[in-house]
């Protein structure tokens, strides 16, 4: 999978990405990040890639021509027209489903504004998913690519050493994980649940499942209305068409 990031930072992309876990699965060749500077694409003779809005008002706006050129050469690279995220407080918000839709995508292109934002000429050339990480406001949107990519990089295979692990992660199922433990068996006078010490594979997995349903409730009680759960499940733990 190949991440192309259209940004006034590249630097600022690579370097956080291409450590720990993704950089590892990027040295192997199981990924492509590669930041692409807007700047290297203006015709102004003072590398200028923002104007005054039409219209007045506050701040710059990011212009459509270094953009666009931006963005077909790397269309020119690939041989076509890539899928296309336009990082955006007006998009939908970004889910672990998105990140999974993504991840099947050969070719993906992110695309970072700045500023007041940018000119919706060349949005509307270019981008097929508007996409807002939360709502809030960044200055800029290449800390939204990097959460983006994080998240779609590690649904690579390959890219996660212990694939497993993302079977059991919050969000499957749209429940949230269980508890985790580790050594020792006491810390500060809490104790291991005895279920997880007690080598019995079946309860670990009931008690597990248990607390994934538990916590769901007692954290993010929205997400049950769309939970996998048996008829069972809804009547222990008083799930009624997601009201509880
Ligand atoms: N004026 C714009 C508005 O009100 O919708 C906000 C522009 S913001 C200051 C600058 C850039 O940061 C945006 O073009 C976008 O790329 C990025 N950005 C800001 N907040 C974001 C969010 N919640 N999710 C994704 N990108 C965001």
């Amino acid at each position: 999978m190949r991440f192309y990031i259209l940004t006034l930072f590249p630097e600022m992309v690579t370097s956080a990405l291409l450590t720990s876990i993704i950089g590892k699965a990027a040295k192997k060749g199981i990924l492509e990040i590669e930041g692409v500077n807007i700047r290297d694409f203006t015709r102004d003779r003072h590398q200028k890639v923002d104007d005054y809005p039409y219209g007045g008002g506050a701040g710059m706006v990011m212009q459509a021509q270094p953009i666009y050129d931006a963005y077909c050469s790397v269309a020119e690279k690939i041989g076509r027209r890539p899928r296309t995220v336009y990082l955006t407080p007006q998009g939908k918000t970004f889910t672990q489903a998105k990140a999974k839709e993504l991840a099947c995508t050969e070719d993906l292109v992110f695309l970072c504004g700045h500023y007041e934002g940018v000119d919706e000429r060349v949005l509307e050339e270019i981008v097929t998913d508007y996409v807002s990480i939360g709502d809030y406001v960044l200055t800029g949107g290449e800390l939204a690519a990097m959460v983006m990519v994080d998240a779609i990089a590690r649904m690579v295979p390959g890219v996660l050493t212990n694939e497993k692990s993302a079977c059991t992660e919050s969000f499957e199922g749209n429940l949230l994980e269980y508890p985790q433990y580790s050594r020792p068996v006491e810390w500060n006078g809490k104790r291991v649940p005895d279920v997880l010490l007690s080598g019995d594979h079946g309860k670990v997995e009931l008690w597990r499942r248990e607390q994934s349903i538990l916590r769901t409730r007692q954290f993010r009680p929205d997400l049950l209305k769309n939970a996998e759960l048996t008829l069972r499940e809804k009547a222990v733990y008083g799930v009624n068409d997601g009201k509880i």
